[in-house]
């Protein structure tokens, strides 16, 4: 059977997609990266914002067109708070809850096998999972699901409690995907933060971090997105180990505090400043990125200008920016003061603007480092050499040329032409690297 993975949203929904295609490949069957070649689709949906909910309908229309044949499974946040809208999908086969998407490759194959190590694979080529391209890092799923209640999220309603996923399998996942030769795995989840709060472990991230740098021989760990709360104490003494890449993401949302308490947040900026601080305290060279949201209702200008003050006093490294986005369900959907859409526009492209100044502040501080860059992607050719992307430790996106036996390796590479979005590199082979 030849099956078309698709994920939207995020890097849970991608790690999601990877453990199918690696369950579906154990099985026998094949994972094409062109539609209209696939017996069977897979969409993970995401309903974050009223865009990602317009993607997913019109990626499987435009899929359905490619291939009136193929049966479309729908799966995801989207599928699971709208699953009967999603049903009237040309060539919806099924729609799958996040409750069972677990057992979905089983839809697929009766016979499939969804708890067979499937780690002898080589690192699955991502250029086959549509929706990402192009890099060699495993995401790992490590909890689901969040227990709180911020009023714009609508995750909640479609991923439920927290639920942790047991340290021990996802240890033995990260050895396994080590010993297949994936260099890098980023441990995802809805709240990462609560890892193991379940198990009444208040600190079950850090002795998740911990066990894998103990137990595993993955050469770099990452962490996704992690709330800014819920954080113990000694947690950042954890970047002691090189392994533990100096990088974080912690989505603020909103650098006012009157709009945090509206968005009932638990974090201010005062608690966050705090946070920042002893991060970068233990973490030299920390790229600190976050997520924005303009336009929450009741946003006044004077509060808009707070959030701008606040991030460029923080000074992130990069901003992920969202004009607010009403989605069903949500507390904040029923708020008076909604934002016109013309002043989220406007307010979106002010806070960009500020990220991209922050982005090229930051990677200018790198001007002639050498660093390790782990190369993902060949982006092209030139008449001397092959034209690739990779990411530093610290998340710069580094761009450089070099021989066609670079996919998954590390190198020292020296950085130079700073830009928001990267960086150009020099990579320094072996014998001229003094
Ligand atoms: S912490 Fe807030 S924004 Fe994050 S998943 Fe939970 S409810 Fe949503």
């Amino acid at each position: 059977m030849k099956v078309y993975l698709h994920s939207i949203g995020c890097r849970l929904n991608q790690s999601e997609i990877e453990t199918m295609a690696r369950q579906l490949l154990a099985s026998g069957h094949e994972i094409v990266d062109d539609p209209s070649q696939a017996d069977k689709v897979v969409i993970n949906t995401c309903a974050v914002t009223a865009e990602a909910a317009r993607d997913a309908r019109s990626q499987t229309r435009r899929i359905h067109r490619h291939n009136p044949a193929a049966d479309i499974v729908l799966t995801g946040c989207y599928a699971t708070i709208a699953p009967n809208e999603l049903a009237q999908l040309p060539r919806a086969s099924h729609v799958v809850l996040n409750k069972d998407k677990g057992q979905l490759v089983q839809l697929l194959d009766p016979q499939a096998r969804i708890d067979l190590p499937v780690f002898d694979q080589e690192p699955v080529l991502r250029e086959f999972l549509a929706g990402s391209v192009g890099n060699t890092r495993a995401f790992i799923k490590a909890q689901d699901g969040c227990n709180n209640r911020c009023t714009f999220c609508v995750t909640t309603v479609a991923r439920g409690e927290g639920q942790s996923r047991h340290l021990g399998d996802v240890v033995a996942e990260i050895q396994a995907l080590a010993a297949a030769g994936y260099r890098e795995a980023v441990l995802t989840g809805v709240h990462l933060g609560s890892y193991g709060h379940d198990f009444g472990n208040k600190a079950g991230l850090r002795d998740l971090v911990a066990a894998i740098l103990s137990h595993t021989d993955i050469p770099r760990l990452r962490l996704s997105s992690l709330e800014p709360w819920d954080i113990a104490p000694d947690f950042f003494t954890l970047w002691e180990n090189p392994r533990l890449l100096p990088h974080l993401h912690m989505p603020l949302q909103s650098g006012s505090d009157k709009i945090l308490r509206r968005m009932a947040r638990r974090t201010s900026r005062a608690s966050f400043r705090a946070l920042a601080e002893a991060a970068r305290n233990h973490i030299p060279n920390l790229n600190l990125s976050t997520d924005i949201i303009v336009g929450f209702p009741g946003e006044t200008e004077a509060d808009f200008a707070d959030s701008l003050d606040y991030v460029a006093e923080i000074g992130f490294a990069r901003l992920h920016v969202f004009s607010y986005s009403q989605r069903p369900g949500t507390a904040a959907a029923a708020m008076p003061d909604h934002v016109a859409g013309p002043v989220k526009k406007e307010r979106a492209r002010r806070m960009i603007a500020l990220g991209e100044e922050l982005s090229l502040a930051f990677h200018e501080q790198f001007v002639g480092e050498v660093v390790d860059v782990l190369w993902e992607t060949a982006v092209g050719a030139d008449s001397h050499a092959l034209r690739w992307v990779g990411y530093t430790d610290n998340y710069i996106r580094v761009h450089g040329h070099g021989p066609a036996h670079l996919f998954n390796q590390v190198t020292p590479t020296r950085l130079s032409d700073p830009r928001p979005n990267g960086m150009s590199g020099e990579i320094m082979l072996v014998e001229n690297y003094v």
